[in-house]
């Protein structure tokens, strides 16, 4: 009898996260997510599922993040017809985020093929729509934290706080194995691990003694700033009063789940006890309106929020249509505005990006994680200009970058975290991490006693067999959908806009005409595989 397990997402990357448990009798996937990034990784969004969606008999997921649930509704498409294990928090959030990232798709399509057709290139369709991500709800089941439930024949499962976003779990997983010497194989999935003393909920848990933990390592190689609730608010109050100086913007682009309700509480608190000017608060989004909502209805399970409603700011304003959001560019005498996406890859913040990127009126303050080959990454990397559907934009807004509110533990907390899951028996996999992240973490669980050859990093569509004799997993070989190299590094599409604003800077500082005629030239020689003037004898 064979179990394996296939990474099928989340490798080297800290999106698309999902994996697939093969026994004789079942095949389940732990988390279906969109890869987010850079191209070629999003690119891998459309191509097919490394399975048989029609063969998949149930999915066990771990929280509402699209880079863990995105790709539900093309599963469900693709005819996956099996139940979705979930939280109630989770299963109360996705009913919003589902459809969300199926209008987001429609709208990028759209888009798309309006400059297809200028160019005369065929048109394409979405992944899947909002209907779609609706329909898939139908088979989504939910489950109590630390309960068994019984899965599928030979599999069940308990949900463990992971302390990450509401509704969010690590997934202790038992499969019978069919042999005497070993009756259970244990399985841990961490999901996302949120840090300790995180606003709205108890510190992470899960039980001990496993064969396996597959463990994300999203900020393994970093240290965060440790601070109190209120360390942490004077910072934020410092932060926002600089940025509003002489009535300024201030640019939040923040996930609109979780981030957005942390900041609104905080700000909304430092407001009140007059530590920040009373200026309005757009929520530019109308899913983090949604979602505020959401955690409004699940505030008795939230820690910190009590009596106190998150919604309960005055000078909070929510922005439902284009129009309202359109307003805010005229707004003078300073404002915070908050909107989605956290990375800048999508949604408003790009429109108020647009407006107001290249004046020196307003700071973006980065408050999440960043994955390379986003717009949020090339901002906090300090670049001087940036393009934003497909026009030149300089940068010239102050750009702040803050750790005090993530949503993961850091190397502390995660090396802390495994400790806590001790023994492992075969191998720990570590996934969710740029390689940076996966290395220190590695470097670490080999230096506290694990032996080397049981702290695995795998790569894109690797597959163990997880029931090999000797301690740890044995690869099996087949075909990839990328070289590991490409993911975790920016790819071409980031060098050829680096490379386009490279030009475009050259034009601009040209002398004359007569010297672009020339720059002209010489590029037309270059593309043309000729050598250039200079290089001529
Ligand atoms: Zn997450």
């Amino acid at each position: 009898m064979a179990i394996t397990l296939k990474f099928c997402g989340a490798t080297r990357t800290v999106t698309g996260s999902c994996f697939l448990v093969r026994t004789p009798k079942v095949s389940f996937l732990v988390d279906c997510g969109m890869f987010q990034g850079h191209k070629t990784l999003r690119e891998l969004n459309y191509g097919t599922f490394p399975f048989d969606p029609k063969r998949i008999d149930l999915v066990l997921l771990t929280h509402a993040h699209i880079d863990h649930s995105g790709l539900l509704p093309k599963l469900w498409k693709l005819g996956f017809a099996g139940p979705v294990l979930m939280t109630r928090g989770t299963r109360d959030l996705l009913s919003f985020m589902l459809p969300d990232s199926g209008h987001i798709q429609e709208v990028d399509v759209e888009n798309l093929n309006r400059r297809y057709a200028r160019r005369n290139r065929g048109q394409i369709e979405p992944m899947y729509t909002s209907a779609d991500a609706e329909a898939c709800q139908e088979n989504f089941r939910t489950v109590e934290y630390s309960t068994w439930t019984e899965a599928a024949e030979g599999v069940r499962v308990r949900y463990w706080n992971a302390g990450h976003i509401l509704g969010s779990a690590s997934l202790e997983v038992e499969i019978a194995t069919g042999r005497d010497d070993q009756r259970f194989l244990r399985l841990l999935f961490s999901g996302d691990i949120g840090p300790e003393h995180k606003l709205f909920h108890a510190d992470p848990e899960a039980p001990n003694n496993f064969d396996y933990v597959i463990c994300e390592s999203t900020y393994g190689g970093r240290r965060r700033t440790r601070a109190s609730e209120d360390d942490r608010r004077v910072l934020l109050a410092q932060m926002v009063k600089d940025a509003l100086r002489a009535d300024r913007m201030l640019l939040l682009p923040l996930f609109a789940v979780e981030r957005t309700q942390e900041i609104i509480a905080d700000l909304t608190r430092l407001q009140q006890s007059g530590a920040i000017p009373p200026v309005p608060i757009f929520l530019d989004s109308p899913l983090a309106i949604r979602i505020t909502k959401v955690f409004q209805a699940h505030a008795r399970e939230l820690e910190g929020v009590g009596e106190r409603s998150l919604l309960t700011n005055p000078n909070l304003r929510f922005t439902e249509t284009v129009e309202e959001s359109k307003a805010i560019d005229r707004i003078s005498g300073g404002a915070i505005v908050i909107a989605a996406s956290g990375m800048c890859d999508a949604g408003r913040i790009r429109h108020h990006l647009k407006r107001w990127l290249w004046t020196e009126q307003a700071t973006v303050l980065l408050a999440g994680f960043q994955a390379h080959g986003t717009l949020g990454r090339l901002l906090a990397d300090g670049v001087d200009a940036v393009t934003i559907q497909d026009e030149l934009i300089k940068v010239r807004a102050t750009i702040r970058q803050t750790d005090l509110y993530s949503g993961h533990a850091d190397g502390d907390e995660l090396a802390e975290w495994l400790a806590e899951r001790q023994p492992i028996a075969r191998a720990l996999f570590l996934v969710h991490g740029e390689d940076e992240a996966i290395n220190a973490l590695r470097d670490r669980m080999v230096a506290s006693g694990m032996a080397p050859s049981r702290v695995v990093a795998p790569v894109l569509d690797d597959e163990m067999d997880l029931l090999s004799d000797g301690v740890g997993p044995r690869p099996r070989s087949g075909p990839r959908r990328l070289e590991p190299e490409v993911i975790g590094h920016a790819d071409w599409h980031n060098d050829l806009a680096r490379f386009t604003l490279d030009v475009r800077e050259a034009f601009d500082r040209a002398a004359d005409d007569r010297s672009r005629a020339v720059l002209i030239r010489r590029l037309r020689r270059a593309l043309a595989g000729e050598p250039a003037d200079d290089a001529k004898r």
